[in-house]
């Protein structure tokens, strides 16, 4: 799918979402928080839910969480406009709670669907939500920076699971081991070029010298 075709179909589930009664969080929510940035990206992040600052202003992870994964983005340059960034529920749980299993189940259809237009070739977990639709049953502190092929959408995808932002602001070892596992991202993203890509990306850093 070309690019206007891309923008055209998130924008039809950003409608949706805004839109949407499937679960009650509409209900106390301010703004809905469909996700942003690239529609071409080869890196998707999913996070959790949107929090305070990201229903305020209808985007996701604008707050403190937000404010690191930018740092995060910079520290491996890779520019945020260069990803796309999305959560697994779309609307802000009252108080930050965790969202339930039928919240979780109403928002799937519009997850999938951005994955699916999006089509990425690296899909980074951030939190245990994110984690489990992938790869139910596994937890973060075994498996976190270990990249795993998992089949969805009709093709392989490198999922590679991640702390969550917030998670490492309340724990400086989470800190340490988010950054150590974003520094993988490139070289993930590298090794899932084909030959052809990884010739052109050869190249354009050989005209850089
Ligand atoms: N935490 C998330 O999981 N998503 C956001 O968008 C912001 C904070």
């Amino acid at each position: 799918m070309d690019l206007a075709g891309k923008n055209k179909e998130l924008e039809k589930i950003a409608q949706q979402v805004a839109t949407c009664k499937k679960c009650s969080l509409y209900k106390n929510a301010t703004k809905p928080v469909p996700g942003e940035e690239n529609p071409q990206a080869e890196v998707m992040f999913i996070g959790e839910a949107p929090g305070y600052w990201e229903d305020q202003q209808g985007r996701p992870f604008v707050g403190q969480a937000g404010k690191l994964l930018n740092e995060l983005l910079q520290l491996i340059k890779l520019p945020r406009e260069s990803v796309f960034i999305a959560n697994v529920i779309k609307h802000r749980p009252p108080g930050n709670r965790d969202p339930l299993p039928e919240e979780i189940e109403a928002c799937k259809e519009f997850l999938d669907a951005q994955i699916k237009i999006i089509d990425p070739k690296i899909i980074v977990t951030l939190g245990r939500f994110s984690l489990n639709k992938f790869l139910p049953g596994e937890f973060i502190s075994k498996i976190h920076g270990q990249a795993r092929f998992v089949e969805f959408a009709g093709r392989k995808r490198i999922v590679i699971p991640m702390y969550h932002p917030a998670a490492a602001l309340r724990n400086e070892r989470i800190m340490e081991e988010l950054k150590f596992d974003f520094q993988k991202i490139k070289k993930f993203l590298k090794s899932s070029l084909s030959d052809e890509e990884n010739k052109d990306e050869e190249n354009k850093q050989l005209s850089f010298i």
